[in-house]
């Protein structure tokens, strides 16, 4: 019995996470969970789950559960890293969203337990300091971003990354695939919102229908991978069943494909020795249309930043993620434009920042100055 600890549970990687855990409560239990303030998502996982530990960061939230029962709530940083480094705690589930879920992905990243990590701007903004820790203390990190996860199986069974030509991530492409920067001025929230493949939180969906998402990606993959940026490739792919593909020095491509379901990749990280099961849709293999389609160069310049982020490490990433979640808070806050995403990160993107050694105080510091400076972007739209 392997005990998991989720963090950001009442969030849609949580939902896929619980889905996994329910179909297999002989192998894995719920331990502890972790949540912002979604008191009636928490509720409802507590009737069918009850974690032991319930880390909640809202802190009136917290007083208020509280008061029922001592026990089971935590609030506050001191308590959080108690929980995670917990001797009982054997998998943690990075799926907080956003620059919020770097504080215990760096946590988690001493502890030499295996993390499951899904907040990919954890590893963006701070790739060069959670990284080495994990190596540093034998951390295992099984990636469930879908792309990455399928990186990860295809590359399972090889020696390292030694025979690796190129990788393949493949992207979506959003709701707005086929219409350029141009034509995008007038969209909506709800537009923007209405991704044609996959259920997901809020920032995710529009970081995919800016393509962000996939420059993150890039990113992510960059780090977790460890390999120069020039091994990958961005294609989009319509149809969200081959989640990528890596090629290999003689010429074999191989991918993983299935339905756009994360409880998939999920499953695959969860596993121990043996893969453990699930209940998906079956992808009909005699009546599958796959399609594939270069990456809209009009988005050429927010993928150049990604790869100079990718070169260049240190703090870039810290600025680029702190740009774009301010970027994407204020397009559904409805401040700006859904093109103006694309200018607040432009125009507060600083390639010269200095590089001071990078430490968990030093990257909160970075992206504390790049939200202030880019909100004072945002106001210049107004
Ligand atoms: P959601 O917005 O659905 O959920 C986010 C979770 O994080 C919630 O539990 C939320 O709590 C919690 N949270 C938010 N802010 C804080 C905070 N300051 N402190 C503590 N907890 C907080 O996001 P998703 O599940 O969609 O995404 C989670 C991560 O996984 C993101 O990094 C995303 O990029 C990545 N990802 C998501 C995919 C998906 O299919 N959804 C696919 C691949 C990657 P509360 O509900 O109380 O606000
Ligand atoms: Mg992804």
């Amino acid at each position: 019995m392997k005990n998991v600890l989720l963090l950001g549970a009442t969030g849609s990687i949580g939902k896929s996470v619980l889905g996994v855990i329910s179909q297999n409560k002989e192998s894995l239990n719920l331990i502890g969970i972790s949540f912002n303030k979604n008191v009636s998502r928490y509720q409802e996982i507590l009737e069918k789950h009850s974690p032991d530990y319930v880390y909640v960061e809202d802190h009136d939230l917290f007083k208020s559960l509280c008061s029922k029962n001592k026990e089971r709530y935590l609030n506050g940083d001191e308590e959080l890293e108690k929980l995670i480094i917990r001797d009982d705690v054997d998998i943690i589930v990075c799926a907080t969203s956003g620059f919020a879920g770097l504080k215990t992905a760096y946590i988690a990243s001493k502890t030499g337990k295996k993390i499951l990590l899904a907040n990919k701007e954890s590893i963006v903004a701070g790739g060069d300091l959670i990284l080495p820790l994990a190596k540093e203390n034998n951390t295992k990190i099984i990636p469930i971003d879908s792309e990455h996860n399928a990186i990860f199986q295809c590359l399972s069974g090889e020696k390292g990354t030694e025979d690796v030509k190129s990788i393949t991530i493949t992207a979506s492409g959003g709701p707005f695939i086929n219409a350029s920067i141009k034509e995008l001025q007038h969209v909506t929230v709800e537009d923007a919102l209405n991704h044609p493949n996959w259920k997901m939180g809020s920032k995710v969906t529009i970081d995919s229908a800016t393509l962000v998402n996939k420059c993150l990606e890039l990113i992510e993959a960059r780090y977790l991978f460890d390999l120069d940026e020039k091994y990958f490739d961005l294609v989009i792919h319509p149809q969200s069943i081959i989640h990528s593909i890596v090629t290999y020095i003689d010429g074999s491509s191989i991918c993983q494909m299935s339905s756009p379901d994360m409880r998939v990749p999920i499953a695959h990280a969860l596993s121990e020795v043996n893969r453990i099961p699930i209940e998906f849709k079956d992808l009909d293999f005699s009546n599958l249309n796959l399609s594939f389609q270069e990456f809209p160069s009009d988005r050429s310049k927010i993928q150049d930043i990604a790869r100079e982020v990718c070169n260049k490490g240190g703090f870039l990433g810290t600025v680029f993620n702190a740009a774009n979640e301010i970027a994407v808070e204020s397009f559904l806050n409805k401040k700006i434009k859904f093109n103006e995403i694309y200018e607040v990160i432009y125009r507060t993107f600083d390639k010269n920042i200095v590089s001071n050694e990078v430490t968990i105080e030093s990257i909160n510091e970075v992206d504390a100055q790049t939200r202030i400076h880019a909100q004072k972007v945002v106001k210049s739209f107004a």
